[in-house]
């Protein structure tokens, strides 16, 4: 047993709502499991319409009456680094209280989940006093001005596949710009939210301020995108739900809205690429990561023909060794399918697949394990875009392959009718590179490389049906500003 391995039954869990700086119990009604083990952790309670009202009437009143919005911007700075140092220091237990419920290996939640939850922190409280407003360029006896002002309280609702990183992109931004947040986290994945609250309240957030609601979408969720008090929304989920969101807010509004939704990403490959086997690590760490569980999951190889052989070989070989293990315990590295629900609709859309002629270069199975559902890598050829496997997110550990002969067939496979979040295009020309950047419609292209960098300065978000808006970089946190034009005369 090395130092990170711990045992889940002595972890206290913080089933609660978090309101007014304080743990708030209530009666547990929504089964919480732990996925590696299929084990039942408890009982979660669920906001109703009163309770989700109260944590936003709250919001609203402690953002207007604690200074929070009103005092220097530097000073807001300075608490949020003070709760990112915080973060830092109780890495054990958020890492714990985030491996027990989630996909995500206690490995993994420790060395990167949690220290990325304070950096992106930090990175976010640097903007408290960068994002004033404008003077506006007008007639000299006049003075316009653009001034930057919080929203008021934001409602925000966080998916299930990082818990904290997700959930602290929608809190921060919201908060470092003077607002109050209310937010949803899945009710799959509640716990380490609840110590990250509790963590902000330490370093001097008032409370109220920050408050967290759990619940399932159709109840809690609903509720939050629906009150007045909310000025605006932020999501991160699934397309499906996110346009329930945009109704929700046009019909309880209108009000604005950031939505991080979905993706089907696709990684070109050219034939001109130097070296097989870094490429083809980087395919597998792309489609394997968290089981396939990301949104920029890159789900579909798009491969020149001439080099197809070569590349899927390697693929291949490289996506053999992947092991069920239990998250608490340090060795595990490759993550379970967060529920069976899950793991059946993974299996049905290759079934369907295979059926459909498509062949399996790859099968998937289950590997054996502590008791979760955990789905080895699967590679299929022989694909169509008609397919599902093809066309839709599968949010699994599936990689399509498709050949293309030149450059434009490339492009027109990579492009997809609905998501837009993100693609990799690996090339050693330059132009080809670029040409493609312009082409593709995405949120964020990768160039020989695929995933995001270890900073926060690149805004994340999709096209099209991959949503509305951006997380991260100086763009996120003005999605939480709006902004009061002034004009004045010098005389009356
Ligand atoms: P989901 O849409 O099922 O749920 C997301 C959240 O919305 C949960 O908290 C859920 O309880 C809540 N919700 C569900 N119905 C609701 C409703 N009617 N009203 C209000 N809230 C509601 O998504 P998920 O399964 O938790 O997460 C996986 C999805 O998230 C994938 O599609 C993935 O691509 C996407 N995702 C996107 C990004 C991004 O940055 N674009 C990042 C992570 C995940």
């Amino acid at each position: 047993m090395t130092a990170l391995t711990f045992d889940p039954r002595l972890v206290a869990l913080p089933n609660t709502h978090f309101v007014d700086g304080k743990r708030l119990t209530g009666e547990g009604v929504i089964p919480v499991y732990g996925p590696s083990d299929g084990r039942l952790l408890c009982h979660l309670p669920e906001a109703g319409d009163a309770l989700v009202d109260h944590a936003v009437r709250l919001a609203r009143d402690v953002q207007m009456r604690s200074g929070w919005a009103s005092c220097a911007p530097r000073e807001r700075g300075r608490v949020l680094r003070r709760w990112a140092d915080l973060v830092d220091d109780h890495v054990v237990e958020l890492a714990r209280l985030e491996a027990l419920c989630s996909t995500r290996p206690i490995a993994e939640t420790t060395a990167w989940d949690v220290p990325f939850t304070a950096e992106g922190i930090r990175f976010f409280a640097e903007y408290a006093d960068k994002l004033g407003g404008d003077v506006a360029a007008t007639q000299s006896d006049l003075l316009g001005l653009v001034l930057a002002e919080p929203y008021g309280v934001i409602g925000a609702i966080a998916p299930w596949n990082f818990p904290l990183v997700m959930g602290s992109w929608k809190i921060i931004p919201a908060l470092v710009a003077g607002n109050g947040v209310v937010l949803k986290p899945s009710e799959m994945t509640p716990f380490s939210i609840i110590r990250l609250a509790e963590l902000a309240i330490e370093a001097g957030v008032p409370a109220g301020l920050f408050n967290v609601v759990q619940g399932t979408g159709p109840i809690t969720g609903n509720a939050l995108v629906r009150h007045p008090i909310c000025g605006k929304l932020t999501f991160t989920g699934s397309t499906r739900t996110g346009i329930e969101i945009m109704k929700a807010a046009a019909e309880s509004g209108p009000k604005p809205v950031t939505l991080e939704l979905g993706g089907k990403s696709p990684q070109i490959v050219f034939d001109d690429i130097r070296n097989v086997d870094a490429v083809a690590d980087r395919i597998v760490r792309a489609f394997t990561g968290n089981a396939g569980q990301v949104c920029v999951s890159g789900s579909r190889l798009i491969v020149q023909k001439t080099i197809h052989d070569a590349l899927v070989e390697k693929i291949i070989a490289k996506a053999q060794d992947f092991r069920a293990g239990a998250l608490e315990h340090a060795a595990t590295r490759y993550s379970p399918i967060i529920s069976q629900r899950q793991a059946s609709a993974i299996e049905t859309t290759i079934h369907a697949a295979l059926q459909e002629g498509a062949s399996a270069l790859v099968p998937l199975k289950r590997l054996d394990g502590p008791g979760g559902v955990f789905l080895s890598p699967c590679i299929l050829s022989r694909v169509t875009p008609q397919m599902q496997a093809v066309k839709d997110e599968v949010f699994g550990p599936v990689l399509t392959v498709q050949t293309f002969e030149d450059e434009a067939e490339a492009l027109s496979l990579a492009s997809h009718g609905t998501y837009g979040l993100a693609a990799g295009v690996h090339t050693v020309d330059l132009g080809r590179a670029m040409r493609a950047v312009r082409h593709l419609k995405a949120g964020t292209v990768w160039v020989n490389r695929y995933g995001r960098s270890s900073d926060f300065v690149i805004p994340t978000g999709g096209y099209g049906g991959s949503g509305i808006g951006k997380d991260l970089g100086r763009q996120a946190v003005e999605a939480n500003l709006r902004y009061k034009s002034v004009l004045m005369a010098f005389e009356s």
